[in-house]
């Protein structure tokens, strides 16, 4: 197994540091002192780049343009492409090779990491792999890395078998100089053992899903243990709850949380002053205003994919932006709050739908963490893991929590269970809602979260960012 991680690793190093990479990276770094306006251009000619190679090699892009009577030189600008209709995931299943360009030769696949349906198939050219290992270091240099700093990942990767019941729970990967740790070995019974093996390694960085690396520095507050001081925590893949923040920054250190998705239509980064910017380089935004005050939709466009480029693709995600600059001085706009996916909001018998609601769990003593499952319109169940110091009074603190955020008119069930599980790819899921497999998905058309109309163009919601240089 090890010398598989190894042979895998190396074969993946010379994948994305190819002879691209080092260019891309110092062309990334370089963007950093670009003014807005500057972004802008650069977003506008990567835009007409992509458009055309699209409209010459795409199939579904080429049928598209003629449909509408629209050559690619009609898209010359960002506010532009208000001509091209929206599209999601839906219009992509199983029609994957319209969606590919007939012109380059190599593509990598990979595939949706989405909970509902199937997944879709994804391709990338050699350029994107090494842009997006690009970025990946340039995000890592906002922490203090560098290149050759040792890591530990603790992700939904399956390192060694689930019933092993002894250490080693991780693999190293010389390749990268990375230890690789099974998440799904983070028990009580187990951590110490890797606490003992995360002090000796001496990583500067450690990554992965915000619930993984919780769980652990939870540990470490429920034991009192010594604090591990990593460099920089790099969390990403599901919504970061402000309850884990506080106790992931006290044990192991300052969180830089990101945001992207497998399509690669748009990405969000924190820096070192905890403001999270729109990497304006990496993607074309559209955050199109939804019925629901300061709540906005996450629409994507890729610059750098001529193998499956996707052109105001529907993420289903949500943000509120902000006004804020950032003393960082990077010009890449700050927005407020990853909302999470439209499948994770709760819908109430009043016709509203909560987001945000992992804060629920916040403040509530001896819980280690909690998932609401919504099957019903007017029931929640609460599925909670807790210390064995878990009292009737913590309880009523969750349940006052959750009626604050949802009124008095749900049912909620609190269910205490050993272990909360995990997607096939290892993430933890804040809410589930079955609802939408019950009485379809149309009802979201006509609620809050749908887009205004007569007003789903890019203009008029990003006329707010301004930039700070
Ligand atoms: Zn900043």
């Amino acid at each position: 197994m090890t010398l598989f991680l190894n042979l895998k690793g190396y074969a993946q190093k010379i994948l994305r540091r190819g002879s691209l990479f080092y260019n891309i990276l110092q062309e990334l770094k370089n963007n950093e002192q670009l003014s807005y306006e500057q972004l802008i251009n650069y977003q506008n000619q990567k835009l007409r780049l992509t458009v055309k190679k699209a409209y010459q090699t795409v199939p579904y892009y080429r049928q598209l343009f003629d449909e509408l009577k629209l050559t690619p030189e009609a898209i010359k600008t960002i506010d532009d492409l208000q001509l091209l209709p929206i599209m999601s995931k839906s219009d992509i299943r199983g029609k994957e090779k319209q969606f590919v360009s007939n012109a380059v030769p190599w593509k990598y696949k990979t595939t949706t990491s989405g909970t509902t349906g199937t997944p879709v198939n994804l391709f990338r050219d050699y350029y994107n792999i090494n842009f997006e290992h690009a970025t990946f270091w340039r995000r890592r240099s906002w922490g203090k890395c560098s290149l050759d700093d040792p890591m530990v990942i603790l992700k939904g990767d399956i390192i060694i078998p689930a019933n092993a019941t002894k250490p080693p729970f991780w693999k190293y990967v010389s390749s990268d100089n990375m230890l690789l740790m099974s998440s799904y070995h983070l028990s009580d019974r187990f951590i110490p053992y890797y606490l003992d093996k995360l002090r000796n390694f001496n990583s500067s960085i450690i990554e992965g899903f915000p619930s993984n690396i919780y769980r652990l520095a939870r540990y470490m507050q429920l034991h009192q243990e010594l604090p591990l001081n990593f460099k920089a925590v790099f969390t990403s893949s599901e919504t970061l709850l402000p309850h884990q923040c506080q106790v992931i920054e006290e044990y192991l250190g300052q969180i830089f949380d990101y945001y992207g998705q497998s399509e690669r239509v748009a990405h969000f980064s924190h820096c070192e002053h905890g403001n999270n910017h729109y990497v304006m380089d990496y993607s074309i935004v559209e955050f199109l205003p939804t019925k629901s005050s300061g709540l906005y939709k996450i629409v994507g466009t890729t610059l750098h994919n001529a193998a499956m480029p996707l052109i105001r693709y529907d993420t289903k995600d949500f943000v509120r932006i902000s006004h804020r600059s950032c003393p960082c001085g990077r010009a890449f706009p700050v927005v407020d709050l990853i909302e999470g996916r439209q499948e994770d909001y709760i819908a109430t018998p009043c016709g509203k739908f909560v987001g945000g609601i992992g804060i629920v769990f916040t403040n509530v003593p001896n819980l280690i963490e909690g998932q609401i499952i919504q099957e019903e319109i007017d029931s929640l169940r609460v599925l909670i893991v807790t210390t064995e110091n878990f009292t009737d009074d913590d309880r009523n603190v969750l349940l006052k929590n959750i009626r604050e955020r949802l009124g008095a008119n749900m049912e909620i069930i609190i269910q205490k269970t050993a272990a909360i599980p995990r997607t096939k790819r290892g993430k933890f899921k804040l809410t589930l809602s079955k609802l939408n497999s019950k009485y379809g998905a149309q009802r979201e058309l006509y609620s809050e979260l749908s887009i205004q109309e007569n007003n789903n163009h890019y203009g008029n919601s990003t006329a707010q960012f301004t930039g700070s240089r």
